[in-house]
């Protein structure tokens, strides 16, 4: 830390993305990534958005935020597009919560909430999740806080029923509920639909999972109009070209080849079975996935010790040493050819260490 750094920074301890190794060429099941390319026609057009890199890109991002209002049924206004759906959901805690506003979430979720609650010096409260990893939904009725879950949440891929997230809604008519939908092309329900019906809702996704575009950094928030409005307020007091042009043709060709979408969507929802399956058969226990990715933990083998010995067997999954975590592994689903090599290194492990 330099002498230099604000005092306002120094207690901050960054979120720990995960690794991106260039070392080895490892099977990557470890940050929730699409085994499947983007579409040729997203490559396409990123193509030939990179031939004008010269100009800025859209600070309206016009197109984009009007073919995704098409795809998901609502006005050009009720959409935001930002850099990764990390960038709206810092957005979100910038604009949504102070102290009058504090903002709550699920004590097992995704490990950025805290980061950001941190980094704009808001207070924040976390609620522990059931013993099976579910949460309780009455710890939410009036809480009368800036309330953030992830569904499916992450690491677990349990889904929340939207009736469920329907009851948070209507008991905290005057608090923003964000729901963070990163995996919900995965079989989850989508609350896209309730943005009309509470004006508190505000819904974030990401091109990164189901729409293979984790290295083009794309999300998007959808939500009211004044919401949208106060996060655009923030968003040009910030960056106005937070998306790239490259990024944004590549998101527009990924919208328009929605088959492909779909029906990578579906190959990942069969591995997941014929994954959570196998894993059954090795002694693993894993709450019921609705995510592209599997938690699991194996009934006599430490977490850490899988991980491990799956690293040295050229398997990357993600492994978190917090106490309510530390059994666990939080395993991507990726293509039937790495979940076949994964179980054949897991049988390996197994027999080696039993
Ligand atoms: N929400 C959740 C629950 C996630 O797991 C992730 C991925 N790390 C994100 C949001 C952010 O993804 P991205 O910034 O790539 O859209």
């Amino acid at each position: 830390m330099s002498r230099f750094f604000s005092g306002k920074y120094k207690e901050l301890v960054p979120y720990t993305p995960g690794e991106q190794p260039k070392d080895f060429k490892y099977v990557k099941l470890n940050t929730n990534e699409s085994p499947f390319p983007p579409s040729d026609r997203a490559e396409n057009l990123a193509t030939e958005a990179g031939k004008k890199l010269e100009l800025y890109s859209d600070p309206e991002c016009r197109a984009l935020r009007q073919k995704l209002a098409d795809y998901y049924g609502v006005d050009y206004d009720e959409t935001i597009v930002t850099n990764g759906s990390d960038e709206v959901l810092n957005f979100a805690f910038m604009a949504f919560c102070d102290t009058d506003h504090p903002a709550v979430f699920p004590d097992i979720t995704y490990g950025f909430y805290p980061v950001f609650a941190e980094l704009n010096g808001v207070p924040y409260c976390e609620i522990p999740l059931r013993k099976d990893f579910t949460v309780n939904v009455d710890d939410y009725i009036g809480i009368k806080k800036t309330i953030f879950i992830a569904n499916p949440n992450a690491p677990t891929g349990i889904a929340l029923p939207v009736s469920e997230i329907r009851k948070i809604l209507e008991s905290n008519p005057d608090n923003i509920v964000v729901i963070d939908e990163a995996y919900v092309d995965f079989g989850g329900e989508s609350c896209i639909p309730l943005i009309h019906e509470f004006d508190n809702l505000l819904v974030t996704q990401t091109f990164s999972k189901s729409r293979s575009m984790a290295g083009a950094r794309l999300g998007f928030g959808i939500g009211s109009k004044a919401i949208i409005a106060d996060l655009h307020t923030i968003r040009y007091s910030t960056n106005p070209y937070n998306v790239n042009s490259m990024t944004l043709a590549a998101g527009l060709g990924m919208l328009e080849d929605d088959e492909y979408v779909r029906s990578n969507c579906k190959t990942i929802i069969e591995n997941r079975t014929y994954t959570t399956n196998e894993l059954k058969k090795l002694g693993f226990e894993m709450p019921e996935s609705t995510a592209n990715f599997i938690f699991a933990k194996h009934k006599t083998v430490g977490g850490k010790m899988i991980y491990q010995k799956l690293r040295e067997k050229g398997v990357l999954v993600r492994h978190f040493d917090k106490p309510k975590l530390v059994e666990y592994n939080r395993i991507t689903i990726g293509s039937l050819e790495q979940m076949k090599f994964l179980i054949e290194k897991l049988e390996e492990i197994l027999e080696e260490v039993q």
